[in-house]
């Protein structure tokens, strides 16, 4: 089964490449595009940074401790798109892989000195997943071969020694290494290393432990705190480990920490991390609009533990989290041509960002960079939107759940469906059964389409005296499903209201107090204000409801607003609130994920309201 995520029990059963294929739509151009550009591009540039060189031995060593990590995440997209560029990546990485099985181009000569920040294991987390990947989508090969050796060593190294890394990442990669290969050491070794972290099992940093998550052990915590994509990779891997060991106490843990984490260190676009100094959360409702970090590997790091936990429980609100996550980071993470990309994602900019050409070294500012210092967010937006299919469905009972609406063909079981939508810009679902087949059909309603309808329109019978008609019937969110068996032709329909609604946050989140921001579907909205447009600092919108405007199939939106003409003053407080003053005008709204294509610009998300 060609899938990243594999469990051997659960509640649903993932359905991969092989049962999925995405077409033309929001997500299948997405996918086509980083297959035929992305992924070049990010070939092209670890080439030219000398990060794949490293591998060769060319001296001066290039890139950050941890690059090697980087050519493993591209090599992984690689396999899930089946690129023919792999053989030879491939070849290229194993002239570095050292008798016994080590592998790493920094710390090759002095192994094991810094488990606090020498990302070894972190590496080898990476390598391991690729090679998943490829023994998944095509059999053993060289790649295949330098990951088991690779695994091993790690083993024989680590098993019954305290330590562990100041990155998590392999234990996830190593609990799928077992699932892909029977071996049972590495579920054990997964298991160590998820139990080991928080005894202590790292030295203390000026960040704390809790920024590697070595403050307290896994069963013990209480929220996500730290670095975001590391206590999120960690969180992964602890359902993984949970799974396969049967270990529920382990898995309602991290369930109860994802609630808090959802109801209070969440942004409205899906992203998590509200501190630059660490890459971190923030304190419960911490969560500035303008200082949000919200790295997007951090979100790819959230759909990938949401998805287990879908797959895990069967619950849809870990769905609607990855959808939220997928179409308001992930997808604003790269350009529309799919060769620039954001490193951080906040809510409101308020300067507009000077053009680079080259590598952006801060990993900050409002526009996309071809490449970073650290470039671990392209290659992490190639390899998940080259396994992206693997996301949409998932196999129940003998039936198939359909969690992400869009434009794909499924197989399962006793089942073969097409999807046809506009989804997210039009609201009309339509499933299409193509053979006669049985098993139940679930499709998610996404909990903010609190009036949605589906109906089952089964195909006339050849000798029937009048077709029959459809059945409508009201669906609450979740997943609405309809009963087989089916016969080829017959058609599901699921209608969503896709009206623009006004959101505003919980008052404790102080920074967005008073503000209000626009959602349509699954897509957050923001305004956004480029060269000689208004500047966006002094408005205040009217939430009245906003004017839909269709052009070239994206909806953008219109709202009332004011923009305040004052400001000049020589200090910025008073005894009492100046009367408001200034232009009424009409603000446009675009979807968030498309933001900064238009340009340096300045935007925001949420809007102080009148
Ligand atoms: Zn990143």
């Amino acid at each position: 089964m060609a899938n990243p995520v594999l469990p051997s029990s659960g509640v649903l059963s993932p359905l991969g490449l092989d049962s999925v294929r995405v077409l033309p739509g929001f997500w299948g151009d997405r996918v086509v595009l980083n297959n035929e550009v992305t992924i070049a591009h990010c070939q092209e540039w670890q080439e030219r940074e000398g990060w794949i060189g490293n591998f060769r031995g060319e001296r001066p060593r290039r890139g950050r401790e941890f690059s090697d990590s980087e050519i493993y995440k591209l090599l992984e997209a690689m396999a899930w798109a089946d690129h023919p560029g792999l053989p030879a990546l491939a070849e290229v990485v194993a002239q570095a892989q050292e008798g016994d099985g080590y592998l790493n181009t920094r710390w090759s000569g002095s192994r094991y000195t810094d488990f606090e920040w020498g990302h070894e294991l972190y590496c080898y987390g990476h390598l391991i997943q690729a090679g998943v990947a490829r023994l998944r989508m095509h059999g053993e090969d060289q790649l295949t071969r330098v990951v088991t050796r690779a695994a091993d060593h790690v083993c024989r190294r680590f098993m019954d020694t305290d330590e562990t890394c100041g990155h998590p990442v392999i234990e996830m990669a190593l609990v799928e290494l077992y699932r892909a290969t029977g071996t049972e050491r590495y579920l054990e070794m997964a298991r160590r290393f998820v139990e080991r972290r928080g005894l202590p099992a790292l030295a203390d940093i000026p960040f704390g432990r809790g920024y590697y998550q070595d403050d307290v052990p896994v069963r013990q915590a209480q929220v996500f705190r730290g670095h975001v994509v590391r206590a999120l990779y960690l969180a992964s891997g602890v359902v993984d480990v949970a799974v396969e060991t049967g270990d529920q106490e382990l898995l309602k843990a991290v369930e109860s920490q994802w609630e808090r984490t959802v109801a209070r260190r969440t942004h409205l676009t899906g992203g998590m991390g509200s501190r630059h100094a660490d890459e971190s959360y923030g304190e419960d409702y911490e969560l500035p609009p303008d200082r949000a970090y919200n790295e997007t590997c951090a979100s790819i790091a959230s759909i990938m533990l949401a998805h287990r936990l879908l797959l895990a429980t069967g619950d849809a609100r870990y769905a609607d989290l990855a959808e939220r996550t997928m179409y308001n980071m992930l997808a604003t993470g790269v350009a529309l041509d799919g060769k620039s990309f954001f490193y951080v994602n906040p809510l409101q900019v308020r300067v507009p960002a000077t053009p680079l050409d080259g590598v952006n070294h801060a990993a900050e500012g409002g526009l996309r960079s071809p490449w970073f210092d650290v470039s671990c967010c392209p290659n992490n937006i190639a390899r998940t939107l080259a396994s992206l299919p693997a996301y949409v469905a998932a196999a129940k009972d003998g039936g198939v759940l359909i969690h992400h609406l869009t434009p794909a063909e499924i197989r399962s079981g006793r089942l073969a469906l097409r999807v046809e939508t506009g989804y997210p810009w039009q609201g009309s679902v339509s499933v299409r059964v193509l053979e006669d087949g049985e098993g139940r059909i679930g499709l998610r309603v996404p909990a903010w389409a609190t009036d949605a309808t589906l109906a089952h329109v089964p195909v006339s019978a050849p000798d029937a005296p009048l077709p029959e008609g459809p059945v409508i019937r009201p669906v609450s969110p979740g997943y609405a499903y309809v009963e087989g068996p089916w016969r080829a032709g017959d058609e599901i329909r699921l209608e969503l209201p896709m009206r623009p609604r006004w959101t505003v946050p919980d008052r404790r989140i102080d920074a967005l107090r008073g503000s209000a921001a626009v959602e349509r579907g699954p897509l957050v909205y923001c305004a956004e204000s480029v060269a000689d447009e208004p500047p966006l600092a002094g408005v205040t919108a009217r939430v009245d409801p906003p004017v839909e405007h269709e052009t070239d199939g994206v909806v953008e939106l219109e709202v009332g607003a004011r923009l305040a003409s004052g400001g000049n003053g020589s200090w910025p407080y008073a005894a009492a609130r100046a009367p408001e003053e200034g232009a009424d005008v009409r603000l446009r709204l675009v979807p968030y994920h498309r933001w900064g294509n238009r340009g340096p610009a300045t935007m925001r998300v949420w809007l102080p309201t009148i």
